[in-house]
């Protein structure tokens, strides 16, 4: 079955009907060439990676798959080629078949410090909005999730999680390469929902806080990570122009004011 569908049967049985309709005509227009001429070249290289038997995958400490087959140096080098065709990898790291993809972020430093400080995750139905290239998606599977969707308008980020998945094979994680907006509104079909080191790119950072209620179960748990500066609950930077040399860069809250945004 192809994935969209596996996904839009999961969808259905989850009561998320008005999202798994939509589906389809969502990827296809985040796919097309109208929205991002490369598309079609990182979707070749996806489609052209070798078939190679996994002897262990691990999800828990790191996300690694051990090769079973033994892959020799000529096509270490060949899959490094291959890998390297989809870069900036902005997130990880990954190991796959002895090619380390050592990334500009360390996803798992994030990953360590947070996982003590949340509800477990075993068996959640987990929605991960502005995902990257998934690598926390796995490492959340690695926790025992039921499953795991995320969202990520980046068509780059997509094939770089297709060439993760190729390696890992058939796991219930899912990611759809689009932004938030595509996520319909009242969902509350989730039990975590995770936003990391998006809030602070968003113009309107309490629609942002709605959205992502919206989608949690009554009860569920929110994980929010975002930038946040020194101050009282009145103290809000807005930047002038970069921040920490990123653009695009709107509110950062004090903890205090970031938890009266939550608040209210
Ligand atoms: N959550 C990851 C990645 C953070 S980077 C981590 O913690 O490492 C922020 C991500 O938000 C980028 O991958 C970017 O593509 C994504 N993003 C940008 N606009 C978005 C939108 N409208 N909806 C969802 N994600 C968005």
């Amino acid at each position: 079955m192809r994935e969209i569908n596996k996904l839009i049967s999961q969808m259905e049985s989850l009561g998320l009907e008005s999202w798994a309709e939509r589906l389809e005509t969502q990827v296809d227009s985040a796919l097309s060439v109208e929205a991002n001429a490369k598309t079609p070249e990182w979707q070749k290289v996806v489609s052209e990676l070798p078939v190679l038997e996994a002897a262990e995958i691990e999800l828990k400490d790191a996300v690694r798959v051990a090769s079973a087959v033994g892959v020799d140096e000529t096509q270490q080098e060949e899959l490094k080629q291959q890998l390297k065709a989809l870069m900036p990898w902005r997130k990880g790291p990954y190991e796959l078949h002895g090619v380390t993809i050592d990334t500009e972020w360390r996803s798992d430093f994030k990953w360590q410090r947070l996982i003590k400080a949340i509800k477990p995750l075993e068996g959640r139905v987990i929605l991960d909005v502005g995902c990257g290239n998934g690598y926390h998606g796995w490492r959340m599977l690695g926790e025992g999730a039921e499953l795991v969707i995320g969202v990520d308008p980046s068509p780059l980020f997509y094939m770089q999680f297709n060439a993760v998945k190729h390696f890992i094979g058939d796991k219930n994680i899912f990611l759809l390469p689009v932004g938030i907006e595509a996520v319909p509104d009242n969902l509350q079909a989730f039990d975590s929902v995770f936003s990391m080191g998006v809030l602070y790119h968003r113009r309107s950072p309490i629609d942002h806080l709605y959205q992502l209620r919206q989608c949690l179960k009554p009860g569920g748990q929110l994980i929010l990570e975002t930038l946040v500066i020194e101050g009282d609950e009145r103290q809000v930077l807005l930047p002038e122009d970069r921040y920490a040399q990123m653009r695009n860069v709107w509110f950062l809250p004090s903890s205090k004011a970031m938890l009266l945004w939550l608040q209210r």
